[in-house]
């Protein structure tokens, strides 16, 4: 199995340093190659997704990402700037299924901002699809407006669309996950306003003809924002378009606490996927040694259950995640009153030890 490993800005190959050391103690003999992306591969190879980084990416069967992005990219032309290379890399990849999971771990709880009774053993999965609707649909761009009560003035547009065959496929992924957890799939649109959201209800619903042993219900997007935060509890699987899943998604996120914990994966149509923290590259903490590296850990547990087919090894991965919580070590955006204050490289040595079984020296 081989693994292209993309660690990218700021924090990207500090977190991702600690992933690899975690997949290294697995001694699953997976075969690992780096590769520059982002504002790095920017300043080596004068673009954020060289040739040389996209070939391997694509000859690998799974990439553990890091994060790109820096504020002194902000004035390159938007071709060439680091956030580009998590887009292109989606689009030649075919990565249409983008998993995030929005875990609430016990110790964790009071992290919140919510309280702590709503959030308590939390589970949900949001599943976002990740290459149409109005981030791609064509076509875009600015004019003139040639009619309505604006004529005449300068506008910008763009256009949301989604076929069949993309909702369909999000759509089974979505059933199948549900399948495998608590049997229950929330699809999210706005079809009381936009035709392209009452078609995407409509597939969805002819595709649960094939899963009558999971429980579909339709919610507005509108609405789903509001009983994120008040019973968040009450969802399972929720599956949604692009737009409205990057907003969720990020909603979801922060029901845990934090984002430094929250990994996520993007997968093609044969479980090919980039896996990545759901975070960006901080760099306002960026060769400080003190981010958070369990949401990339949690990452490349993701990827041992998806790519690698290695579940148990998943398993040992989050299990061992979790008595490091347990031990009461935090780095500091996940740290409280009593709890022992540990470096990013403490962190991945603290889930190595759980791992191969050595004693946690926490609090
Ligand atoms: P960010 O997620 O990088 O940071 C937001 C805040 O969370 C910061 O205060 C940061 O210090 C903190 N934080 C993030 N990850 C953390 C971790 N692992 N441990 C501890 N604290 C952590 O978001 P931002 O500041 O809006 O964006 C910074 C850069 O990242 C931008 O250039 C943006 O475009 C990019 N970005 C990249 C991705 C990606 O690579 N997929 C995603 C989001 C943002």
């Amino acid at each position: 199995m081989k693994i292209a490993i993309l660690p990218g800005d700021g924090i990207g190959p500090e977190i991702v340093a600690e992933a690899v050391k975690v997949l290294q103690a697995l001694e699953l003999g997976l075969e690992m190659e780096a590769a520059p992306v982002g504002g790095a591969a920017y300043e080596s190879h004068g673009h954020p997704l060289p040739e040389s980084t996209l070939a391997l990416a694509k000859a690998a069967d799974a990439i553990l990402f890091g994060a790109v992005g820096d504020w002194k990219y902000d004035k390159l032309e938007r071709a060439l700037r680091p956030e580009q290379a998590i887009l292109g890399l989606r689009k030649h990849l075919g990565l249409f299924a983008n998993f995030r999971p929005a875990i609430c771990y016990e110790q964790l709880t009071h992290a919140s901002s919510l309280k702590p009774e709503l959030v308590a053993g939390l589970d949900i999965l949001i599943i976002r699809e990740l290459t149409g609707d109005i981030y791609f649909g064509q076509p875009r761009g600015r004019r003139v407006a040639p009619d309505g009560p604006f004529a005449g003035s300068d506008e910008a547009f763009d256009t949301m669309r989604y076929s069949r065959p993309e909702i369909e496929r999000i759509a089974h992924v979505a059933f199948q996950a549900a399948r495998k957890r608590r049997g229950k799939v929330t699809s999210v649109d706005k079809a009381n306003v936009l035709e392209t959201f009452q078609f995407w209800k409509d597939v969805v619903a002819d595709v649960h003809a094939q899963y009558s042993d999971v429980q579909l219900e339709h919610m507005y997007v509108d609405n789903a924002a509001m009983q994120l935060v008040r019973a968040p509890k009450a969802f399972d699987v929720v599956v949604t378009g692009n737009m409205f899943g990057d907003i969720l998604s990020d909603e979801a996120a922060m029901l845990t606490g934090s984002i430094g914990m929250l990994p996520s994966a993007s997968l093609d149509a044969r479980g090919k996927g980039l896996y990545e923290p759901s975070h960006g590259s901080a760099p306002d903490i960026a060769g400080k040694g003190v981010a958070n590296p369990l949401a990339t850990i949690l990452s490349a547990a993701m990827m041992l259950r998806h790519s690698l087919a290695r579940p148990e090894a998943a398993d040992r991965v989050e299990r061992a995640v979790e008595a490091v919580l347990a031990a009461g070590l935090r780095t500091g955006d996940i740290w409280s009153e009593g709890t022992a204050r540990v470096g990013t490289r403490e962190m991945g040595d603290a889930v190595v030890a759980a791992l191969t079984g050595k004693t946690i020296i926490g609090r």
